[in-house]
């Protein structure tokens, strides 16, 4: 199905499907080398990450199993709080796991800071992250992240998973809103 006319509504493309794949792919390489001998579990954070772990998970050449998760944030309005509810947690137990867990977008990074508390406190042998996007906020977080796909500049970006008022996940590139869509 053509999409064309979803695409014409984002202002500018910032990164392309196929520039996507290929960042998953150099990323792939280095997951796959680091964890050769042990058992991976992915860990998805949904709704976002639904699109970077499909296509990171085939980009590895390992074993790997995979979960995911489902948080909410509170707070008004676009702000992140950093106070979070779990609506789904994970069906499997890590403890003396090796976790990596997968993010569409790190912002504040305060979504995820709680995320990796709660998660380090079930003692996994590990525990990582792997985000496909960054924006600039995110550096100054505590939160260490290990794999980074691309640091975006500090605009409001969708597709390849991430929503504007749940629409836009399905877009293959991930671009900019024109301002005609918010209006
Ligand atoms: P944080 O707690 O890091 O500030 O919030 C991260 C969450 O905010 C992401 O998982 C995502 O749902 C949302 N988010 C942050 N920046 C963007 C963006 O540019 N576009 C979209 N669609 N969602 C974003
Ligand atoms: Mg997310
Ligand atoms: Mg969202």
């Amino acid at each position: 199905m053509d999409a064309s006319h979803i695409t014409s509504e984002l202002t500018r493309v910032l990164y392309t499907n196929d520039q996507v794949q290929a960042r998953l792919a150099e990323i792939a390489g280095e997951i796959d080398a680091e964890y050769a001998d042990s058992d991976l579990l992915l860990v998805g954070v949904l709704n976002g990450a639904v699109m970077v772990m499909a296509d990171l998970s085939r980009h590895l050449t390992s074993h790997v199993q995979m979960d995911w998760m489902a948080i909410s944030s509170y707070g008004s309005g676009t702000q992140s709080s950093g106070v979070v509810r779990i609506l789904k947690d994970l069906n499997t137990d890590i403890e003396g796991r090796h976790v990596l867990v997968v993010e569409d977008i790190i912002d504040t990074g305060l979504t995820l800071a709680y995320l990796m508390q709660n998660l380090q406190s079930r003692k996994p042998a590990s525990l990582e992250i792997m985000t496909m996007f960054r924006k600039p906020e995110a550096i100054k977080s505590p939160v260490d992240v290990k794999y980074v796909g691309f640091d975006l500049p500090n605009e409001f970006v969708v597709g390849y998973g991430l929503d504007y008022a749940g629409r836009y996940r399905n877009l293959t590139d991930v671009g900019t809103l024109a301002p005609h869509v918010y209006s």
